[in-house]
């Protein structure tokens, strides 16, 4: 009884001693990394955004973000489509921002259009004669001279063609400091253990998730705009800005990238732009480039899921 006895409660501590071993491995199948993304339609509402000769930047972006969510939605059954905005209203871009992180989003996507200012020309067109006035009282003469005479006027900015944008990596701080409080709250989230933001082990892995963002995004960006060039569009490439309008891509605690699709002020452009045909194509465009993104950073996951 008493061999019984022990061996029974040997088999139950290496049971025991096994299972606590193997708990770790027997964790359920990694998520997918993308499971939510965040479409954001630029300008709307009383923001038009920039004009073309007909039309406005705040319709093209909302055109195009609706067809690129619907592809999305057809393409990815599986990931969380979300929009800033469905009609033409204007979220703020705080509100966008914090639309974008209170719902955990994988990645933002920003839709806008560019435009370059109108060139000015001066045309010689001859002399005209001036009359002035020289000396006072009885000595005051009445002069003439010649001045040269120019035509005025306007053409449209030849600038054609995308570019994409990821904000300046001299922005890393400010884009920290949104990461952090992410982490910070998912972590809240989760756990009981409160995160001293300023612990040096936290601030390390919230430059590592910075570094990480900041290199996806560029890794989509570049996708996007291959996929623009391969696609016949003229691509000015990549390019990093942080004045204003590119706060967003800072304020969004995941790779964040914001496309201009072409010049409103650049009549072929806006034409394209406004046509279904070049709306649905810049939309297949951006949705290759993320299915290619998709798949790369699926295949290389990140260490450990989460915060
Ligand atoms: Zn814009």
């Amino acid at each position: 009884m008493m061999k019984k006895i022990t061996c029974f409660l040997l088999i139950a501590t290496v049971i025991t001693v096994l299972t606590s071993f193997y708990t770790e491995p027997t964790r359920p199948m990694q998520k997918p990394v993308i499971k939510t993304i965040i479409i954001d339609a630029g300008h709307g509402g009383s923001d038009n955004g920039a004009r073309g000769d007909y039309s406005f930047e705040k319709d093209i972006c909302l055109a195009i973000a609706l067809k690129l969510g619907k592809k999305m939605e057809q393409e990815f059954p599986n990931i969380k489509i979300l929009y800033t905005r469905t009609k033409d209203d204007y979220p703020s871009i705080k509100s966008r921002a914090d639309f974008a992180n209170t719902n955990k989003g994988d990645l933002f996507v920003s839709i806008h259009v560019n435009a370059g200012p109108k060139i000015r020309h001066a045309d010689f067109a001859g002399y005209r004669t001036e009359t002035y006035y020289t000396g006072k009282g009885k000595k005051r003469k009445k002069r003439t001279r010649k001045v040269p005479k120019y035509n005025i006027y306007y053409t449209d900015n030849p600038s054609n063609g995308t570019e994409t944008y990821i904000w300046a990596a001299d922005r890393a701080d400010a884009k920290g400091e949104f990461i952090s409080e992410r982490m910070s709250e998912e972590v809240n989230d989760s756990t009981e253990y409160a995160p001293d933001i300023n612990d040096p082990e936290f601030k390390a892995k919230s430059l590592l998730w910075t570094k990480r963002y900041f290199d996806r995004s560029l890794q989509l960006a570049t996708m996007i705009e291959e996929e623009f060039l391969n696609g016949g569009r003229v691509s000015r490439g990549v390019k990093q800005r942080n004045e204003k309008g590119i706060w967003v891509l800072q304020a969004t605690a995941m790779p964040s990238i914001l496309i201009e699709t072409g010049f409103i002020s650049h009549r072929p452009d806006e034409d394209y732009l406004n046509s279904n045909k070049g709306q649905e194509e810049v939309a297949d465009h951006v949705l290759a480039a993320i299915k290619r993104y998709k798949t790369a950073t699926e295949a290389t996951p990140a260490p450990k899921q989460g915060f």
